[in-house]
């Protein structure tokens, strides 16, 4: 099903047409119309008139998030000619934060690119949308919201937590699809268990849209069972109008880029360098359609790869694979290069364990992996539970190189989060 035909299959000669034009234009007003822009262009000698075809993508300077804090607030708004209407902020770890503006046009297209996002996994009038992110001044809630509005269905702005409540609501107003982090998917997943909740009898649930943070495979796997939902990936960030940027469609095959509103290179994070498609770097996005703060060639820091050929769905618009971390996320254990996602895949393919785990990092260089126990598994047999550590210990060596100290605690034990995740305690003395 699709939300806009032809713009979704418009040919690839056309749509980078349509890119171009647009790209054309945003250089030359943020050339003439921001403050940041004029100064970096002036710096690294760069002219507007030098894009003459997509190419030449290649000649403009990155934009980083250190950029945006820099620039903070508004070194970065396009002065006038627009409706001011909304302002977020991106938390992001250290010093300032980022701050983003949004017109009327920025809010309408963010929310015409939810309403693609919906319908291209089969959502439509008759859906229920019981939407568990959090609403505020991040993106994620409020512009998949404005989407499903867009759409014509019924939405529950219910935010996360409360799960006690949420399942009320799931069950009172039978609500068919939920929007939320996959950290807060495991957590409910365990709560209806225990409440002896059968989701397939119980509930009438059949999509579950699932981002903000990174998850494997496996997670999506063990969150379709234990929901009884299909589950589809969705990709977004502030700096680009939030989520909707990248989405799976129904083949689930990875994330359609929308091409007509993103521009999508993957470079190679130490050069700087675009990397061939189908290999692994980090993902840059031009904004093509953002009237009040245009961003040009920002780096993401998110590592993923562009899927090659076309999709079964028949969309036009290239795919994303699934975003395995932040280059940023990378953690460095006694001189092996661990990301906290391959961690999290052995942990998910284990049968015993919940679903709750937490990776601490202490002393000198030593990783201790703390993972829930699953209510089942729990027989209270010694030699079981030895057993089943060494067993994790070993996958978790095989895979990362490092021997961690495996700890298995009590189910429910390990704090729980309901936004964004923290999976990564460090607390060396390096
Ligand atoms: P903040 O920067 O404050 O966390 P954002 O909403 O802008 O707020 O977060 C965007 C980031 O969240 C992305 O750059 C990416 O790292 C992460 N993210 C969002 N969706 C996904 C997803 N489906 N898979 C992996 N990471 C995601
Ligand atoms: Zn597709």
């Amino acid at each position: 099903m699709f939300w806009d035909q032809e713009i979704e299959t418009l040919p690839r000669p056309e749509l980078e047409q349509l890119q171009l034009k647009r790209l054309r234009k945003t250089v030359r007003k943020v050339a003439s119309e921001t403050v940041f822009y004029r100064q970096k262009f002036a710096e690294t000698g760069f002219k507007p008139s030098a894009i003459k075809s997509l190419a030449d993508l290649r000649r403009l300077p990155f934009t980083t998030s250190a950029d945006l804090r820099a620039n903070y607030p508004d070194g970065l708004l396009i002065k006038g000619g627009h409706d001011l209407i909304r302002l977020h902020t991106s938390s992001g770890t250290t010093g300032k934060p980022k701050a983003l503006f949004f017109s009327r046009k920025d809010i309408d297209q963010a929310a015409e690119n939810i309403a693609r996002c919906l319908t291209m996994t089969g959502l439509g009038k008759q859906d229920i949308l019981q939407n568990m992110m959090t609403y505020g001044l991040f993106t994620g809630a409020l512009m998949v919201h404005y989407g499903a509005e867009k759409l014509g269905l019924m939405v529950i702005p219910s935010g996360p937590g409360n799960s006690e409540k949420q399942l009320l609501l799931m069950q009172d107003f039978r609500t068919t699809a939920i929007h939320l982090t996959p950290s807060y998917a495991l957590y409910f997943a365990d709560f209806i268990e225990k409440r002896g909740v059968d989701p397939r009898k119980d509930l009438a649930l059949r999509k579950a849209y699932i981002g903000a943070e990174p998850y494997t495979e496996e997670t999506r796997r063990k969150i379709e069972a234990a929901l009884g939902v299909e589950v589809y990936n969705c990709y977004g960030l502030s700096e680009m109008n939030g989520p909707g940027v990248a989405f799976e469609c129904d083949a689930k095959q990875g994330m359609h880029v929308w091409e007509d509103n993103y521009l999508m290179e993957i470079i190679d994070p130490q050069t700087g360098e675009p990397v061939p498609d189908g290999q692994t770097g980090e993902l840059v996005l031009t904004s093509l359609c953002r009237e009040a703060m245009p961003i040009l060639r920002y780096r993401t820091r998110d590592i993923t790869a562009i899927i090659p050929g076309p999709c079964p769905c028949g969309r036009t618009h290239r795919r994303l694979q699934r975003i395995t971390g932040r280059s940023d996320d990378m953690l460095i254990v006694r001189g092996a290069n661990v990301y906290p996602q391959q961690i999290e895949r052995i942990l998910m393919s284990i049968p015993g364990l919940g679903r709750n785990y937490l990776i601490c990092l202490e002393g000198l260089d030593e990783m201790i992996v703390k993972v829930e126990l699953s209510d089942a598994s729990f027989d209270g047999q010694v030699e079981h539970l030895v057993k089943l550590q060494s067993q994790i210990t070993e996958k978790l060596r095989a895979e990362i190189l490092v021997r961690p100290k495996v700890e298995l605690v009590m189910p429910g034990s390990l704090p729980a989060s309901e936004g964004k995740a923290k999976r990564v305690i460090d607390k060396r003395i390096l």
